[in-house]
Parts: structure tokens; C-alpha cells; sequence
């Protein structure tokens, strides 16, 4: 173990894992399966959006100085819905168009004024304006995205708002990173699948659910497969599977220094570790590595560990795969409601409740904090990146990740 790098600091975890990225292929998608999918490459909006000057309300398009001085008569010329086919007439001065949200505003005009401000002539071939004219009531051509702007980049994760945004570009379709297919090994001799009966001293198997629920939210594929136990030889077997199956495998458990945690045990025997437990709490004992040249996580046994493992370190390990460089999550600031343990080396990750009901974002903790205690998690909006050496008093300020 000796060259291994040992015990690292996150951000020398993550400087490790940018070297290792996944080398994944990319496909078209039409519109309708973009969602949580990766894209692949920048993309351009092929028609400036508003396309033409559209109108931003239901009522009447005309000459600005004709209003000045409510309430003003003028003659009504033309009514313009959206997608309308009618020639556009020129407005001159005393004339005014009935218009309709998103109808092109004629030549001439330069301020609304909503119908609700308006009255109409029993006869309608007059409107009263009751107000001033509004020109911001106009929405010009391209003033949210000019033709040939791009703006969605390489690595994004298509949101309902990113890919609604691909189609006011006109893209039909989207270049997209093909799903890798992570697989998800939970081990330990403990474990038994949910709804089983439990023989004595066994528990629940939950991280390879909680794992695979995880792998989709970052836009992948998951394989779970069921629990290895405790021994070389089967764990040996599973991994080869995996490894013939996976792009990338994910275990769970047994990377500890007990004597049984034998993942770690046959990655520094068989396998290649690039780093070995990182300084953060919760969840520090995690490696990095490849199998037989299939790049491996081993996250931590304890459920909110493997959890928080997998946001802080596989996450951002995908995200490089998918992105050049950028692409992070978002953080706040958040001030402490109390006092939080912290430490002079570790970067602490507390699961946090976030109250933003006052002026300033204020973080309360969910309670026992054990790296057992999947509710926690459960119960948390957020994780704290209290850094290392940070005092933790009631009233400081940290960052903290969304979850
Ligand atoms: P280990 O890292 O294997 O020593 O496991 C640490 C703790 O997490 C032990 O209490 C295990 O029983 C528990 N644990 C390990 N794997 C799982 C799992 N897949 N689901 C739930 N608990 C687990
Ligand atoms: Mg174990």
C-alpha cells in the first residue's frame, strides 16, 4: 500500500478521480426522452426567440405619444392573434390594433396597453385608453436568445426547463452521452434482501437500493446485483461478472481496516487503488481503483455513508466524465442555527434541515447524526461543507450542498 495515496484530502480525491474520467459514448435523443439525460456537446438555437416583436398581453398595439395624455380615443384598425395570417397593416397616429398575446406588433406601433385598461366602442370601430401605453409590453426579437447563441452546454443534465429551452431552439433532437452501466455490488454476510425473513444477527440490504435509485438521478444505468458475502473467492467472482458487464462498479461495505473488509483486502492484492480513504465525515474509508481495468468505488458500509460518499466523490466523478471541467453542483450559504462538531482535518458533512423562512438561510441539523442513520438523509435539505479547522459556532457561515 505504501505509493497508494492515503488518507487525501477531498480536494485531492477529486484531483485524482478528474484523471480517471469514464470514456463514454453518445447517441441521439429526440425531445421526448431527453429528460435526465447528459448532453453531449454545446447546442445553438437556430431562431432568435421571441422569433419576431411580439406582444406580452391581451389589448391594444399602437402609437405611444398617442396616449400620453389619458383617456385617448383611437380608431380601431385590425385584430392580430398569435399565428395570425393577416398582412400586417402600419399604424399611424390615431389608429390602434387589437392584439392578442404573442401577435406580431405591427409596424408603427410601440407600447400596449392591456385590455383590462381599454374600453370599446358599442359599435367596435373605437377603443378608450385609459392609461398610459406600456412598451415594455412588447417582447423584441431575440432578447431572450439570438440565432446562433448557444445555450445549453456539453454536460448538462436536461431539467423539464433544459429541455422545453432545446426546443424553442428548434432541435428536434439532442446529442447525448450514452447511460453508462454502473454496477452496484453490495457485500457483507449480514445482509438480506428486504421483505426476506431475517435469520439472527442479520439486517436489511438498503445501500444497493439507495445506489441504484442514486446512479439514475445522475442520468445512468444501474445493475444491482445481490450481496456477496464475506469471502476472497466469491467476492472475486462477482467482480469479474461485473467487471465483464460494467463500465463502472460501485461495492458496498468491507473497505475498513476489520479483518473482514475484504473488498479493500483484494484491491490491494488483485486490484489497482489509486486512493485509499479521503478526510471527510461522514463516510471516510472509501477507495478508488480498477479492477482488471474496470474503474471501481468502494463506498463505505454504513448507509448515510455510502450515500453522501457517492454525492461528494461519484457524482463529481461522472460529471467529469460527461463535461469539461465545469458543471458542478449548486452550493448556498448557510448560517449555522447552532453548534456544529467539526475538525481540524476533515471536511464535515452534516445533514442539515434549511430554514429559509428569515433574512438569512439558516442551518439545523437533523438530529443523531450516525453514519448508519439513513433518516438523517431522509430528513435533510442539505449537507454541510463545514472545511476543515472551521469553528462550527452558532452564527457562522458554511456552504452547503442541496440534496
Ligand atoms: P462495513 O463497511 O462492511 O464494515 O459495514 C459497515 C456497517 O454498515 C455495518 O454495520 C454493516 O452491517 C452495514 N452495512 C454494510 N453494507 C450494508 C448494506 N448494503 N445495507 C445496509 N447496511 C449495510
Ligand atoms: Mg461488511
Amino acid at each position: 500500500m505504501s505509493e497508494v495515496p492515503y488518507f487525501v484530502s477531498y480536494d485531492e480525491a477529486l484531483t485524482i478521480l478528474r484523471q480517471h474520467t469514464l470514456n463514454i459514448g453518445t447517441e441521439t435523443i429526440a425531445l421526448d426522452h431527453l429528460y435526465n439525460r447528459i448532453l453531449a456537446e454545446d447546442i445553438q438555437s437556430t431562431v432568435d426567440d421571441p422569433r419576431f416583436d411580439n406582444s406580452a398581453m391581451d389589448g391594444f398595439a399602437f402609437q405611444y405619444s398617442d396616449s400620453t395624455q389619458p383617456p385617448a380615443v383611437l380608431s380601431i384598425k385590425q385584430t392580430l392573434q398569435a399565428g395570425t395570417d393577416e398582412q400586417l397593416t402600419t399604424i399611424e397616429p390615431g389608429q390602434a390594433v387589437r392584439i392578442m398575446t404573442g401577435a406580431p406588433i405591427p409596424n408603427g406601433a410601440d407600447a400596449i396597453l392591456p385590455i383590462e385598461r381599454c374600453s370599446i366602442s358599442d359599435d367596435g370601430s373605437e377603443v378608450t385608453l385609459h392609461d398610459e401605453g406600456k412598451k415594455h409590453f412588447i417582447r423584441k426579437q431575440g432578447e431572450n436568445l439570438k440565432r446562433g447563441q448557444t445555450a445549453l452546454t456539453k454536460g448538462t443534465l436536461f431539467s423539464p426547463s433544459s429541455v422545453g429551452l432545446c426546443a424553442t431552439m428548434g432541435h428536434a433532437s439532442a446529442k447525448v452521452f450514452k447511460k453508462a452501466t454502473i454496477g452496484i455490488l453490495p457485500t457483507g454476510d449480514e445482509l438480506q434482501l428486504p421483505g426476506e425473513e431475517l435469520s439472527d444477527n442479520s439486517i436489511y440490504e438498503s445501500n444497493s437500493f439507495g445506489l441504484t435509485s442514486l446512479v439514475r438521478m445522475t442520468g445512468h444505468n444501474p445493475i444491482r446485483y445481490t450481496s456477496v458475502s464475506d469471502s476472497m473467492d466469491a467476492l472475486r467472482q462477482q467482480l469479474d461478472a461485473a467487471a465483464a458487464e460494467c463500465d463502472f462498479i460501485l461495492t458496498s461495505g468491507g473497505v475498513s481496516m476489520g479483518e473482514w473488509d475484504l473488498v479493500r483486502r483484494i484491491m490491494e492484492e488483485e486490484g489497482d487503488i489509486k486512493f485509499w480513504r479521503v478526510k471527510i465525515r461522514p463516510g471516510s474509508p472509501p477507495l478508488f481503483g480498477y479492477w482488471k481495468g474496470t474503474p471501481l468505488f468502494g463506498l463505505p458500509g454504513n448507509p448515510a455513508s455510502s450515500h453522501v460518499v457517492f454525492r461528494m466523490l461519484v457524482a463529481p466523478f461522472l460529471r467529469a466524465s460527461t463535461s469539461e471541467g465545469g458543471v458542478e453542483e449548486k452550493r448556498i450559504r448557510v448560517q449555522l442555527a447552532e453548534r456544529f462538531k467539526t475538525s481540524p482535518t476533515d471536511l464535515i458533512l452534516r445533514r442539515i434541515v434549511i430554514d429559509t423562512s428569515g433574512e438569512n438561510m439558516l442551518a439545523y441539523s437533523t438530529g443523531y447524526q450516525g453514519s448508519g442513520n439513513l433518516n438523517s438523509l431522509v430528513l435533510a435539505d442539505g449537507l454541510t461543507l463545514l472545511e476543515p479547522g472551521h469553528s462550527g459556532e452558532k452564527g457562522t457561515w458554511c456552504d452547503a450542498l442541496i440534496l
